[in-house]
Protein backbone atom coordinates (compact mmCIF):
# COMPACT_ATOMS: atom_id res chain seq x y z
CA UNK A 1 0.00 0.00 0.00
CA UNK A 2 2.40 2.65 1.16
CA UNK A 3 5.76 2.08 -0.88
CA UNK A 4 9.10 4.14 -0.76
CA UNK A 5 12.50 3.67 -3.27
CA UNK A 6 15.22 5.20 -2.99
CA UNK A 7 14.21 8.18 -1.23
CA UNK A 8 16.46 10.96 -0.54
CA UNK A 9 15.46 13.80 1.55
CA UNK A 10 17.99 16.39 2.70
CA UNK A 11 17.92 20.00 4.69
CA UNK A 12 20.30 21.88 3.42
CA UNK A 13 23.88 19.84 4.01
CA UNK A 14 22.13 17.51 6.08
CA UNK A 15 20.70 14.05 4.45
CA UNK A 16 18.07 13.20 6.58
CA UNK A 17 16.85 9.88 4.42
CA UNK A 18 19.40 8.03 2.78
CA UNK A 19 18.07 6.32 -0.74
CA UNK A 20 15.52 4.96 1.50
CA UNK A 21 13.50 1.62 0.83
CA UNK A 22 10.28 0.35 2.61
CA UNK A 23 6.79 -0.95 2.10
CA UNK A 24 3.48 -1.42 4.27
CA UNK A 25 1.12 -3.90 3.19
CA UNK A 26 -2.59 -3.16 3.53
CA UNK A 27 -3.95 -3.39 6.68
CA UNK A 28 -0.55 -3.97 8.76
CA UNK A 29 0.03 -1.54 11.43
CA UNK A 30 3.76 -0.54 11.08
CA UNK A 31 5.94 1.31 14.26
CA UNK A 32 9.24 3.31 13.42
CA UNK A 33 11.06 3.56 15.96
CA UNK A 34 14.90 5.11 16.09
CA UNK A 35 17.07 7.87 17.98
CA UNK A 36 15.66 11.49 17.97
CA UNK A 37 16.83 13.57 14.43
CA UNK A 38 17.02 9.80 12.58
CA UNK A 39 14.26 11.11 10.34
CA UNK A 40 11.25 9.22 11.36
CA UNK A 41 8.77 12.41 11.18
CA UNK A 42 9.92 13.35 7.95
CA UNK A 43 8.85 9.95 6.77
CA UNK A 44 5.18 11.15 7.69
CA UNK A 45 5.67 14.41 6.61
CA UNK A 46 6.37 13.27 3.00
CA UNK A 47 3.45 11.02 2.99
CA UNK A 48 1.29 14.34 4.23
CA UNK A 49 2.89 16.00 1.32
CA UNK A 50 4.53 18.72 3.70
CA UNK A 51 7.71 17.83 2.31
CA UNK A 52 8.79 16.76 -1.04
CA UNK A 53 12.03 14.26 -1.31
CA UNK A 54 15.16 15.26 -3.43
CA UNK A 55 14.88 11.46 -5.11
CA UNK A 56 13.01 8.62 -5.41
CA UNK A 57 9.78 7.45 -5.77
CA UNK A 58 6.48 7.56 -2.91
CA UNK A 59 3.59 5.62 -3.71
CA UNK A 60 0.00 4.95 -2.02
CA UNK A 61 -1.82 2.12 -3.12
CA UNK A 62 -0.44 2.52 -6.52
CA UNK A 63 -1.54 5.58 -6.83
CA UNK A 64 2.05 8.31 -6.79
CA UNK A 65 2.62 11.07 -4.34
CA UNK A 66 6.19 11.82 -5.87
CA UNK A 67 7.37 12.42 -8.18
CA UNK A 68 3.41 12.99 -10.22
CA UNK A 69 1.22 15.40 -11.39
CA UNK A 70 -0.53 17.22 -9.39
CA UNK A 71 -3.72 15.53 -9.70
CA UNK A 72 -2.40 11.72 -8.70
CA UNK A 73 -0.71 13.29 -5.75
CA UNK A 74 -4.24 14.54 -4.79
CA UNK A 75 -5.72 11.30 -5.01
CA UNK A 76 -2.91 9.75 -3.28
CA UNK A 77 -2.92 11.99 -0.81
CA UNK A 78 -6.80 11.91 0.43
CA UNK A 79 -6.37 8.22 1.66
CA UNK A 80 -4.23 9.14 4.24
CA UNK A 81 -5.23 10.92 7.22
CA UNK A 82 -2.64 11.90 10.01
CA UNK A 83 -2.48 12.61 14.10
CA UNK A 84 0.06 15.02 15.68
CA UNK A 85 1.57 15.24 18.28
CA UNK A 86 0.02 18.54 19.15
CA UNK A 87 -3.69 17.79 18.21
CA UNK A 88 -4.02 21.14 16.29
CA UNK A 89 -7.54 21.46 16.92
CA UNK A 90 -9.80 24.07 15.33
CA UNK A 91 -9.85 26.14 18.43
CA UNK A 92 -12.95 28.26 18.19
CA UNK A 93 -15.21 25.36 17.17
CA UNK A 94 -16.96 22.16 18.70
CA UNK A 95 -15.53 18.81 19.07
CA UNK A 96 -18.29 17.58 15.91
CA UNK A 97 -17.46 21.22 13.99
CA UNK A 98 -13.84 19.88 14.37
CA UNK A 99 -14.70 16.36 12.64
CA UNK A 100 -17.47 17.58 10.29
CA UNK A 101 -15.54 20.37 8.56
CA UNK A 102 -13.48 18.56 6.43
CA UNK A 103 -16.14 16.09 5.30
CA UNK A 104 -18.17 19.00 4.42
CA UNK A 105 -16.08 20.78 2.65
CA UNK A 106 -13.44 18.90 1.16
CA UNK A 107 -15.80 15.46 0.58
CA UNK A 108 -18.72 17.28 -0.20
CA UNK A 109 -20.89 15.32 2.90
CA UNK A 110 -24.27 16.72 3.25
CA UNK A 111 -24.11 18.46 6.61
CA UNK A 112 -26.40 15.50 8.53
CA UNK A 113 -24.51 12.51 7.49
CA UNK A 114 -21.11 14.18 8.50
CA UNK A 115 -22.88 15.10 11.75
CA UNK A 116 -23.98 11.33 12.30
CA UNK A 117 -20.79 9.84 11.37
CA UNK A 118 -18.92 12.47 13.71
CA UNK A 119 -21.15 11.07 16.28
CA UNK A 120 -20.14 7.65 15.90
CA UNK A 121 -16.88 8.70 16.02
CA UNK A 122 -16.46 10.37 19.10
CA UNK A 123 -18.48 7.67 20.41
CA UNK A 124 -15.56 5.14 19.22
CA UNK A 125 -13.02 7.90 21.00
CA UNK A 126 -15.35 7.49 24.51
CA UNK A 127 -16.34 11.05 24.08
CA UNK A 128 -20.08 10.40 22.88
CA UNK A 129 -21.50 12.76 25.23
CA UNK A 130 -18.94 15.92 24.53
CA UNK A 131 -20.33 16.89 21.16
CA UNK A 132 -20.46 20.39 21.90
CA UNK A 133 -17.13 20.75 24.08
CA UNK A 134 -14.94 23.32 22.55
CA UNK A 135 -11.13 22.29 22.76
CA UNK A 136 -10.30 24.34 25.95
CA UNK A 137 -13.09 22.92 27.75
CA UNK A 138 -11.66 19.49 26.69
CA UNK A 139 -8.42 17.63 28.59
CA UNK A 140 -5.28 16.88 26.13
CA UNK A 141 -6.31 13.65 26.13
CA UNK A 142 -9.44 14.44 25.15
CA UNK A 143 -8.42 16.63 22.39
CA UNK A 144 -6.13 14.22 21.00
CA UNK A 145 -9.33 11.48 20.82
CA UNK A 146 -11.25 14.10 19.11
CA UNK A 147 -8.01 14.47 16.64
CA UNK A 148 -7.77 11.01 16.09
CA UNK A 149 -11.68 10.98 15.21
CA UNK A 150 -11.00 14.03 12.71
CA UNK A 151 -8.67 12.04 11.28
CA UNK A 152 -10.84 9.26 10.86
CA UNK A 153 -13.75 10.98 9.43
CA UNK A 154 -11.91 11.22 5.87
CA UNK A 155 -12.24 7.57 5.86
CA UNK A 156 -8.56 7.04 5.04
CA UNK A 157 -6.71 3.79 4.44
CA UNK A 158 -3.66 4.39 6.15
CA UNK A 159 -3.64 6.46 9.39
CA UNK A 160 -0.56 8.15 10.13
CA UNK A 161 0.58 8.93 14.02
CA UNK A 162 3.31 11.11 15.01
CA UNK A 163 4.24 10.55 18.65
CA UNK A 164 0.45 11.29 19.64
CA UNK A 165 0.98 10.89 23.52
CA UNK A 166 4.11 12.73 23.69
CA UNK A 167 2.55 16.20 24.52
CA UNK A 168 0.16 14.72 27.14
CA UNK A 169 0.49 14.10 31.01
CA UNK A 170 1.47 10.90 31.98
CA UNK A 171 -2.34 10.10 33.35
CA UNK A 172 -3.62 10.89 30.02
CA UNK A 173 -1.62 8.88 27.89
CA UNK A 174 -3.30 5.18 28.30
CA UNK A 175 -6.57 6.49 27.32
CA UNK A 176 -5.13 8.01 24.06
CA UNK A 177 -2.98 4.26 23.73
CA UNK A 178 -6.54 2.17 24.23
CA UNK A 179 -8.35 4.14 22.01
CA UNK A 180 -6.09 3.65 19.18
CA UNK A 181 -5.48 -0.09 20.50
CA UNK A 182 -9.34 -0.48 19.47
CA UNK A 183 -8.75 0.92 16.23
CA UNK A 184 -6.33 -1.44 15.38
CA UNK A 185 -8.18 -4.45 15.89
CA UNK A 186 -11.83 -3.22 14.85
CA UNK A 187 -10.36 -1.65 11.80
CA UNK A 188 -8.83 -3.11 8.32
CA UNK A 189 -6.79 0.38 8.42
CA UNK A 190 -3.51 0.87 8.01
CA UNK A 191 -0.59 2.65 10.62
CA UNK A 192 2.21 4.09 10.58
CA UNK A 193 3.36 4.98 13.96
CA UNK A 194 6.15 7.21 15.13
CA UNK A 195 6.10 6.40 18.91
CA UNK A 196 8.79 6.18 21.99
CA UNK A 197 5.94 4.08 23.85
CA UNK A 198 7.75 1.02 23.28
CA UNK A 199 4.78 -0.81 25.09
CA UNK A 200 2.07 0.68 22.55
CA UNK A 201 4.67 -0.29 20.01
CA UNK A 202 5.19 -4.03 20.99
CA UNK A 203 1.39 -4.22 21.63
CA UNK A 204 -0.18 -2.76 18.28
CA UNK A 205 2.65 -3.13 15.72
CA UNK A 206 2.60 -6.09 13.10
CA UNK A 207 5.94 -4.84 12.11
CA UNK A 208 8.58 -2.23 13.91
CA UNK A 209 11.03 -0.74 11.33
CA UNK A 210 14.48 0.88 13.31
CA UNK A 211 15.53 3.99 12.09
CA UNK A 212 19.25 5.04 12.03
CA UNK A 213 20.85 8.22 9.97
CA UNK A 214 18.05 8.29 7.51
CA UNK A 215 17.91 4.16 6.97
CA UNK A 216 16.30 1.24 8.08
CA UNK A 217 18.93 -0.46 9.49
CA UNK A 218 16.44 -3.56 11.36
CA UNK A 219 12.91 -4.34 10.80
CA UNK A 220 10.32 -7.46 11.89
CA UNK A 221 8.35 -8.66 13.58
CA UNK A 222 7.96 -6.87 17.52
CA UNK A 223 9.21 -10.02 19.59
CA UNK A 224 12.30 -9.96 17.41
CA UNK A 225 12.92 -6.19 17.33
CA UNK A 226 12.86 -5.92 21.11
CA UNK A 227 14.05 -9.60 22.23
CA UNK A 228 16.61 -10.90 19.89
CA UNK A 229 17.64 -6.97 18.45
CA UNK A 230 20.12 -7.93 15.54
CA UNK A 231 21.77 -4.32 15.20
CA UNK A 232 24.17 -3.04 17.76
CA UNK A 233 22.50 0.22 17.38
CA UNK A 234 18.98 -1.35 17.88
CA UNK A 235 20.52 -2.65 21.23
CA UNK A 236 22.07 0.38 22.15
CA UNK A 237 18.91 2.38 21.72
CA UNK A 238 16.55 -0.35 23.38
CA UNK A 239 19.14 -0.14 26.33
CA UNK A 240 18.75 3.34 26.62
CA UNK A 241 14.75 3.72 26.14
CA UNK A 242 13.55 0.38 28.04
P1 LIG B 1 12.38 12.93 16.78
O1 LIG B 1 12.22 11.57 17.36
O2 LIG B 1 13.24 13.82 17.62
O3 LIG B 1 11.10 13.59 16.37
P2 LIG B 1 12.87 12.15 14.04
O4 LIG B 1 13.51 10.85 13.86
O5 LIG B 1 11.39 12.24 13.86
O6 LIG B 1 13.26 12.75 15.45
P3 LIG B 1 12.97 14.19 12.05
O7 LIG B 1 12.03 15.11 12.78
O8 LIG B 1 12.45 13.49 10.86
O9 LIG B 1 13.59 13.14 13.06
O10 LIG B 1 14.24 15.07 11.67
C1 LIG B 1 15.39 14.55 11.08
C2 LIG B 1 16.44 15.63 10.93
O11 LIG B 1 15.99 16.60 9.99
C3 LIG B 1 16.75 16.39 12.20
O12 LIG B 1 18.13 16.56 12.25
C4 LIG B 1 16.04 17.72 12.02
O13 LIG B 1 16.74 18.74 12.68
C5 LIG B 1 16.08 17.89 10.52
N1 LIG B 1 14.92 18.67 10.02
C6 LIG B 1 13.63 18.28 10.09
N2 LIG B 1 12.81 19.19 9.51
C7 LIG B 1 13.61 20.20 9.08
C8 LIG B 1 13.38 21.45 8.40
N3 LIG B 1 12.16 21.82 8.03
N4 LIG B 1 14.46 22.20 8.11
C9 LIG B 1 15.70 21.82 8.47
N5 LIG B 1 15.99 20.66 9.09
C10 LIG B 1 14.97 19.87 9.41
Amino acid sequence: LIRFENVTKRFGDTTVLDNLCFSVQPGKHVTLIGPSGSGKTTILRLLMTLESPEEGTIQVNGDRLFPAPEKERREARKQIGMVFQQFNLFPNMTALRNITEAPVRVLGMSKDEAEERAKELLDLVGLGDRCDAKPTQLSGGQQQRVAIARALAMRPQVLLLDEVTSALDPELVAGVLDVLRDIARSTDITMLCVTHEMNFARDISDEVLMFDAGKVIESGSPEKIFSEPEHERTREFLGAVL
